[in-house]
């Protein structure tokens, strides 16, 4: 187990972790703001791959969180990392929002939103822009057998109005269909963990993932062979932790705000 008071990049998931729904939680941005004051870095973490990070930023700044692009790290940019260190594909058919299509061109991806001869690989992500077609297309793309990628392994998405399906769930969809399933890029893989490391150049001593679901935030950080706080203020559980699938968190805190005691009780009152 690491010292927790050391740890000084802290990889934070959000819904559930540091705001629930469209609400901040009160120990948040004193949390955020001790971190900086500290010298340290924190970084949000998300595997929604349906919207680009301006959308985050517009929605922690109406929630009184200043943030910009360099503070956010999503599975679409995990996956640009993971592309750009392989073999270039020579079209990607990209599966996903428009958002999505265009970070991933932005990125110099070569992709394309139809069916089309010199396609060798599907990307698919988060698409609440979802039309048959598209699966109509992914089937016939698995069928060539082209390489397949996901952004997330997500099966839902938590609405206003209950969930939605997310990448996860077309997914499983497609493997119904074809028998192909994607390799996949966000949380529990360790790959958006690994890349945090990479951009902000601080040891793996002193991150920290902080998450509110053991199977995909902990997980990440655990796969990553960093240490991990799991806080339940939620979907997860203390319950969890007796279930938890292999998955143990290195320390559990109620929230932020405990999890902030906790960090900074050898520097004083919170
Ligand atoms: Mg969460």
């Amino acid at each position: 187990m690491g010292n927790l008071s050391e740890k000084r990049l802290f990889l934070l998931d959000m819904d559930g972790t540091i705001y629930l729904d469209h609400t901040l939680f009160p120990g948040t941005l004193p949390f955020l703001e001790a971190v900086r004051a500290r010298g340290g870095r924190y970084l949000f973490l998300t595997n929604n791959s349906s919207k680009s990070v301006d959308a985050y930023i517009e929605k922690l700044g109406g929630m009184g969180v200043a943030a910009v692009r360099e503070d956010f790290l999503t599975s679409v940019d995990a996956l640009i990392a993971d592309l750009a260190a392989r073999p270039p594909f020579r079209l990607c058919y990209a599966f996903g929002t428009d958002s999505f299509q265009s970070q991933l061109r932005a990125a110099g991806v070569p992709v394309t939103n139809r069916l089309e001869d010199g396609v060798d690989c599907l990307l698919i992500g988060f698409d609440t822009e979802l039309t048959f077609q598209k699966l109509e297309d992914a089937c016939i793309l698995l069928n060539r057998g082209v390489e397949f990628i996901a952004t997330n392994p997500d099966c839902v998405c938590p609405t206003w109005y209950g969930s939605v399906p997310d990448c996860g769930s077309v997914c499983e969809m497609l493997y119904r269909a074809t028998g192909r399933r994607p390799r996949v890029i966000g949380k529990p893989q360790p790959a958006m963990a690994r890349l945090a490391l990479e951009r902000t150049g601080f040891p793996r001593s002193a991150a920290l993932m902080v998450g509110d679901r053991l199977y995909t935030d902990v997980a990440c950080g655990a796969n990553a062979g960093i240490d991990t706080a799991f806080v339940l203020s939620g979907e997860g559980t203390r319950e969890d932790l007796a279930g938890g699938g292999g998955v143990t968190p290195t320390w559990v805190f109620d929230d932020i705000s405990a999890l902030h005691r906790a960090w900074a009780g050898r520097h004083g009152p919170v």
